[in-house]
């Protein structure tokens, strides 16, 4: 069957890659690439970045060379793409001289649809000749933002890349990144001499993520608590703040039956490897880690992401949960969080090398985050507001699912400020808060703050509803935590205003588990997900693992938990049938369609 230009492109969408249409921008970016313009794709995780250079590679004639900074991550799309029937490889240092001979000869003779490169390695002269020898269909650069100094991914090699513009001014490059905000944007613009490229710039929406934030009292049970509740043997990452917080946590959740394992930069570097391998290819590993964890990631099937302390920004928060969820199937951002976090980032930044203005920057960033957590009106718009985005109530976060309440919390703001004014601004929250209890523990008669005419003025209220208090008083500007007087808390200029009953204060109330109902289980942000029967799954899991042991892939290679979910609601009875869920194109209909039909009916 011949087909022509766009009619092709979704042909090979249905017929390799098994999906029935395309998502987004997706077909405009196929189109501009696979007629030779060059493009600049910023895209969320999880949107769908790789057919945009895949199906091009396809569609032009020659290999397409995609520069991806991970090897680990090379692999695994190579392992993904041979299922599907495309000619992949990888050249990078885990292969021997032979294999790379072979890989070579590969793309000098045009039996590869696409060679996937590490940058150092596409740089060095001996590769640069060998592609002026070969047919080039594109050049891909994968994770683009790379090449900004700025940020935490920054690798020296990739400002090089520009070499291709110069070197083949006629072959189409591609430039691909999950990283939102302009300034990442111009830098790549910029040092990729990208600048006639067309730039299709998707919503950064992640409908399928669910974002919660708890108050974080008792953070280690409450973590356990939502892994069991809601992740019970699911893959998740939980983010900790210490290398030490790490370790403990993870040591504790696998007492608790959690098949946790610890990452950070301080483990050696085997532990580490195999930590992350494990987690890429078993099913249901939670890996607790410090933000060493991270852009190696590509597992499709993270089902949470956990943060035990709070990010820095807005931007590492969303970077982080991002890891969540990039099959598109339902997946939760939860976090806890509590006045000590928002003291310790504060610390953080005051005690960080660097002058005023960086720590402005740095504080700005904070207020911006905090702003996330105290707010009592949807999440994502928030979230997708900070990236310039405007968009309306999700119903998919924990303010959509279950608004909070608010109350006039102007009389308990004005206790905990005179409070903290009449102890002389040098105590942290939790003798303020034996001070508004009146409880004379040993240190408040030493320093006779029982004498005061604040002792017991807060009885009315509990000490996380007090935390609570304090916490917002901090997070909207009213108090402050001093850092040379180890977080004790002092007034503002704003604080005056409250004393004097000038303004009033409006807060979050204190949400506790108890007596909470069960979150609604079917999600709204995810329409293309059907509820499958929880049985058929599992049988669906339980093979597809014997598959992947088999060929040692991870398990995903196979098939994604959206496809497998896809199956077991739909139960085909026969081939056909199969064939139109989304993820089985034709190589693994035929590879895989009979045993799945038995599995179901056999
Ligand atoms: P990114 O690189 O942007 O993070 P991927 O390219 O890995 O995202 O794609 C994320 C997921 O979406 C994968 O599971 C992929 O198979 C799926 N996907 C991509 N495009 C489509 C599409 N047009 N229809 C259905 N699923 C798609
Ligand atoms: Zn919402």
């Amino acid at each position: 069957m011949i087909v022509e230009g766009d009619s092709r492109a979704l042909h090979l969408l249905r017929t390799v890659f098994g999906h029935p249409a395309f998502r987004g921008a997706q077909q405009e970016i196929v189109t501009h690439v696979a007629g030779g313009g060059d493009a600049l794709v910023l895209m969320p995780t999880g949107g769908g970045k790789s057919l945009c250079y895949q199906l091009p590679a396809l569609l032009r004639a020659g290999t397409a060379l995609v520069v991806s900074p991970l090897i680990a991550l090379m692999q695994d799309q190579v392992a993904a793409l041979k299922q599907l029937g495309v000619r992949a490889a990888f050249l990078n240092s885990t292969l021997d001289g032979q294999a790379v001979n072979a890989v070579e000869r590969g793309l000098r003779d045009g039996a590869l649809d696409l060679l996937y490169v590490a940058p150092e390695r596409l740089m060095m002269p001996r590769m640069l000749e060998l592609l002026a020898e070969s047919r080039i269909a594109l050049f891909a650069i994968d994770e683009a933002h790379c090449v900004s100094q700025w940020g935490h991914d920054f690798r020296p090699e990739y400002l090089q890349l520009s070499v291709l513009h110069e070197r083949f001014p006629d072959i189409p490059r591609i430039a691909l990144t999950a990283t939102a905000d302009p300034q990442t944007r111009d830098e790549i613009i910029t040092r990729l001499a990208l600048d006639k490229a067309r730039v299709f710039v998707s919503s950064f929406d992640r409908p399928n993520i669910r974002y919660t934030i708890v108050d974080k009292q008792d953070a280690r049970a409450q973590l356990l608590r939502f892994i069991r509740d809601e992740h019970d043997g699911d893959a998740g990452i939980v983010y900790c703040l210490s290398r030490k917080k790490v370790d403990e946590t993870a040591a504790w959740l696998a007492t608790q039956g959690v098949r946790a394992l610890p990452y950070h930069a301080g483990m050696d570097a085997a532990a580490r490897t195999e930590h992350q391998a494990r987690f890429q290819q078993d099913d249901g590993v939670v890996v607790v880690a410090t933000i060493a964890f991270g852009m190696g990631i590509d597992k499709p099937d993270v089902r949470f992401v956990a943060h035990l302390d709070l990010p820095k920004s807005i931007e590492g928060y969303y970077q982080e949960t991002g890891r969540a969820g990039r099959d598109g199937a339902p997946a939760d951002a939860w976090m806890a969080y509590g006045l000590g976090d928002l003291v310790q980032q504060r610390r953080m930044i005051d005690m960080s090398e660097g002058g005023e203005t960086f720590k402005r920057v740095l504080l700005t960033k904070l207020d911006a985050l905090l702003g996330l957590c105290e707010s009592a009106g949807c999440r994502r718009v928030r979230l997708l507001d900070y990236f310039g985005e405007t968009s309306t109530p999700c119903g998919n976060c924990d303010n959509c699912l279950e608004p909070p309440q608010t109350w006039d919390a102007t009389g308990a703001a004005r206790k905990a400020l005179s409070c903290i004014y009449r102890t002389g601004q040098r105590f942290g929250a939790v003798h303020l808060i034996d001070v508004l209890h009146g409880r004379a523990t040993a240190r408040v008669t030493q320093w006779n703050h029982d004498k005061l005419n604040v002792f017991g003025i807060g009885a009315d209220l509990d000490e996380p509803a007090w935390r609570n208090v304090i916490r917002q008083l901090v997070a909207l500007g009213y108090a402050r935590p001093d850092h040379e007087a180890y977080g004790a808390l002092q007034l503002t200029d704003a604080s005056r205003a409250v004393l004097k009953g000038d303004v009033t204060v409006e807060m979050r109330r204190v949400m506790t588990r108890k007596g909470k109902a069960a979150k609604p289980r079917g999600r709204t942000g995810s329409g293309n997900v059907a509820q499958p029967s929880a049985g058929l799954l599992d049988k669906l899991k339980a093979w597809r693992y014997t598959q992947a042991q088999a060929q040692s892939v991870p398990a995903f290679v196979i098939f994604h938990d959206s496809t497998l979910a896809g199956i077991a609601a739909a139960n085909p009875k026969t081939l056909d049938e199969l064939s139109g869920i989304s993820g089985i194109g034709a190589k693994k209909l035929e590879r895989y369609g009979t045993a799945i039909l038995e599995l179901l009916h056999g």
